[in-house]
């Protein structure tokens, strides 16, 4: 075994490559599943043993500097709806803000002001924005200042949230998302008390007894968040207590590790890996499988669909499986952040490739392309976004789907910490001294390398838009250390060259490259992540396909018509119809996929923001026809999908794919169209009777209000009462008096 490491370590792996020999000379290539975690990393805190050791570490905030893309959508996430949203939104008004308050009382102190600091306080620390650094203070001290003697710290009596009927400390949850703002504050400022609040708060938890700890829905299935930050503090501190800590909250928390407990599209977003979590210190690997197998499941069960996430439109359910179910955008920005901390625990590539999928496919489209507004709802196929309630089509009833930055409260406050966490993690320091490039986008990361020589690499590329990327070393003498380059699971076959020379080793899909030589200043190294157009096809889902091409979906753009739906003159809502038709079936050559798309490359957008429709740097054209049969629903929603492939009459047409994160309005999962025997005629579905013909309605408060109808027979009814904007009503009672005989 020994001889056979050292044999690797002095020969090249391709003797009669000269190419590659030449690379070796100053150091070795070699292709591995991680990073080898029996060495150490000498300046980043990752677990402190007994814990499993850190295959990957992330950085402190300020290590990594996004540029080109991901810069652009931090600057317009401050400057939109998320960066101002302490003039929009009412959880927020600092006046008897229990958040605020030293003495822990006072109102709005549940989830939604620490939601929007985890995301705010991040933006302004990455892009170093002094108006949001002072903000976010203005809170984090007066978490800092609300310490108890017993070292509670936050809202205290009278914490009520409207989703929740615990009070004051029975509800651990919403200090659950204050910690990672304060880990964040201290990433960033190393400021002491941050740990000694978090010691003090962690020994106030050992003290509340078993039947009242982690009690009550939403504390019990996030109690994963809890665990990372016990972990957290432990690596820095070593405190003993704090691994039995660890084990109290493992075994209060909902039991992830023996199924998907919960069907909450954010609590499964946000504790599917908590088991992974935990096995950082139960070395079980039940725990690690665990956080696989509930994210198969999820998929399997209800994300037979482009995008990364699944069909949870609040809850998922049974029967509702089609790609028009949406996801909340709260679950997109758990999903990547799940993603983000299964990379670290794991440095499974696999991760990356998940976080990258729904980052690039799922997040953008949840936002209006100047990040001014959001909506709560998101499908892979959506091809109207109105005001109008989508329920029960989708469960959640309301205006979901409607761009409006001054509803959608969880989404609202919490959505702002995808983009973030996002670019935090784009490198990793490795054991062995060494960087990551674990999530590629345009970036410069400064970080200690080897014998503790402070470098930076600079990362030039237009990914996931474009397939090269070039990465360049600064260093003041040169410094041996390993750089691993993550290889996605859609590459076959990565090109990989050191100052202009070629290798010509060989990575396997879903691994990385691991360079480790002597890095002069000005070194270059050039990946090739070569993309090809692959097809998903989704046999649970009528056998509907979905284009892909390296990391991106591709979906049907349709033109999108902005129509104004309230807010403010400065914070507007929108509505967007679609303005061309929607209802395509794809003609594919499948014996030779290449020849059934052209990929057609486009101007860079000036403005830096990729992710609109009509900006889209890259577009796929195809041939489809139109399946007459295939409608909108009474809701408005796209029609369900039927067999593929589908009976068409109609002429071919030439259609434009464009990225799916482009797509506000978009079909991602595509019915395919077949001329055999086999080829299915789709039905245009009965319409159900809309409203029916009525008497007038009375409005009278507290009262019964009658309302006659013609006779109908049915078996079932629906009461939908529509609100004005910014009224709140209830219907107490309704009584169906019926003259059946
Ligand atoms: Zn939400």
């Amino acid at each position: 075994m020994l001889v056979a490491l050292m044999l690797s370590l002095g020969c090249p792996p391709h003797k009669n490559d000269p190419a590659t020999g030449s690379l070796l000379a100053k150091g070795r290539i070699e292709v591995v599943e991680k990073p080898n975690t029996e060495l150490k990393n000498d300046f980043y805190i990752g677990n402190r043993p007994p814990l499993l050791p850190s295959p990957l570490i992330k950085l402190p905030i300020g290590a990594i500097e996004p540029h080109g893309w991901v810069r652009r959508q931090l600057e317009l996430q401050a400057d939109g709806f998320h960066g101002n949203l302490t003039e929009i939104s009412r959880f927020l008004i600092k006046e008897k803000n229990a958040w605020l308050s030293p003495t822990g009382e006072g109102s709005h102190g549940w989830e939604e002001p620490v939601y929007w600091l985890k995301g705010f306080s991040n933006c302004g620390y990455i892009l170093r924005n002094r108006r949001m650094i002072d903000e976010s203070k203005i809170w984090i001290e007066a978490a800092l200042k609300s310490q108890k003697e017993d070292g509670w710290f936050g809202p205290d009596k009278g914490r009520k949230g409207a989703a929740t009927r615990l009070q004051g400390r029975e509800d651990l949850w919403p200090n659950m998302i204050m910690l990672f703002c304060l880990q964040n504050y201290h990433e960033s400022t190393s400021d002491k008390r941050v740990i000694e609040l978090m010691t003090n708060y962690m020994k106030y938890l050992t003290t509340v007894p078993e039947e009242r700890f982690l009690v009550g829905y939403w504390p019990k299935m996030r109690g994963g968040d809890l665990l990372y930050s016990v972990y957290w503090l432990y690596n820095r501190t070593g405190d003993e207590f704090l691994l039995d800590l660890a084990k109290k909250v493992h075994r209060r928390t909902a039991e992830w590790e023996k199924d998907v407990i919960n069907w909450h599209n954010v609590n499964m977003s946000q504790g599917f890996g908590q088991p992974a979590t935990f096995y950082m210190q139960s070395k079980d690997p039940n725990h690690l499988w665990a956080a696989e197998r509930n994210w198969r499941k999820i998929r399997d069960m209800y994300g037979q669909f482009p995008g990364g996430m699944f069909g949870g439109d609040e809850n998922c359910r049974p029967g509702f499986t089609d790609p028009r179910q949406a996801v909340e955008t709260c679950g997109m920005v758990e999903m990547m952040l799940s993603h983000e901390i299964l990379l670290t625990i794991t440095g499974d590539a696999r991760w990356a490739d998940r976080c990258e999928d729904v980052t690039f496919n799922s997040l953008p489209a949840a936002f209006t392309p100047d990040l001014k507004a959001l909506h709560y709802l998101t499908s892979p196929n959506m091809i109207l976004c109105d005001r109008h309630t989508k329920s029960p089509g989708l469960q959640n009833g309301g205006p979901m789907l409607l761009f409006n930055p001054h509803i959608h409260r969880c989404c609202q406050h919490n959505t702002g910490h995808g983009w973030p966490y996002y670019a935090e993690h784009l490198w990793m320091a490795t054991p062995g001294n060494g960087l990551a490039a674990v999530l590629y986008a345009p970036s410069k990361v400064t970080a200690k390398v080897g014998d503790g020589t402070k470098i930076t690499i600079t990362e030039k590329t237009t990914y996931p838009f474009d397939e090269k990327i070039r990465l360049t070393i600064k260093t003041p003498k040169p410094v041996r250390f390993p750089l691993y380059l993550r290889v996605p699971a859609w590459c076959e076959n990565p090109g990989l060259s050191i100052n202009g020379v070629a290798s010509s080793i060989k990575a396997a899909p879903r691994s990385y490259f691991m360079i480790d030589r002597k890095w002069a200043d000005g070194d270059t190294v050039d990946l090739n992540l070569a993309m090809k157009i692959s097809l998903t096809q989704w046999t649970k889902n009528n056998n509907s396909v979905s284009v892909n091409r390296g990391p991106l979906t591709y979906s049907l753009k349709i033109g999108e018509k902005y129509v104004r739906a309230g807010g403010t003159e400065k914070w507007p809502a929108w509505e967007i119809h679609p303005t061309t038709a929607w209802n395509y079936g794809l003609i594919l050559n499948e014996s030779d996929l290449a020849s059934s798309f052209r990929v057609v490359r486009k101007a860079w957008p000036a403005d830096n923001q990729p992710f609109e429709a009509e900006a889209a740097p890259i577009e796929l054209h195809a041939k489809a026809k139109k399946i007459p049969q295939w409608q909108k629903d009474n809701l408005g929603l796209v029609g369900l999908l039927q067999p593929s492939p589908a009976k068409s009459d109609e002429p071919t047409e030439t259609v434009t794919l464009v990225p799916m994160g482009c797509a506000r309005l978009r079909i991602s999962s595509f019915p395919t169209i077949g001329t055999g025997p086999d080829a299915f005629q789709w039905n245009t579905p009965a319409k159900p009777a809309e409203s029916l013909p009525a008497s007038s309605y009375g409005l009278q408060k507290n009262k019964f209000n009658s309302v006659k109808f013609d006779p109908v027979q049915t078996t079932s009814l629906r009461l939908e009462a529509q609100l004005q904007p910014d009224f709140s009503a209830g219907i107490l009672e309704w009584r169906i008096e019926t003259n059946e005989r």
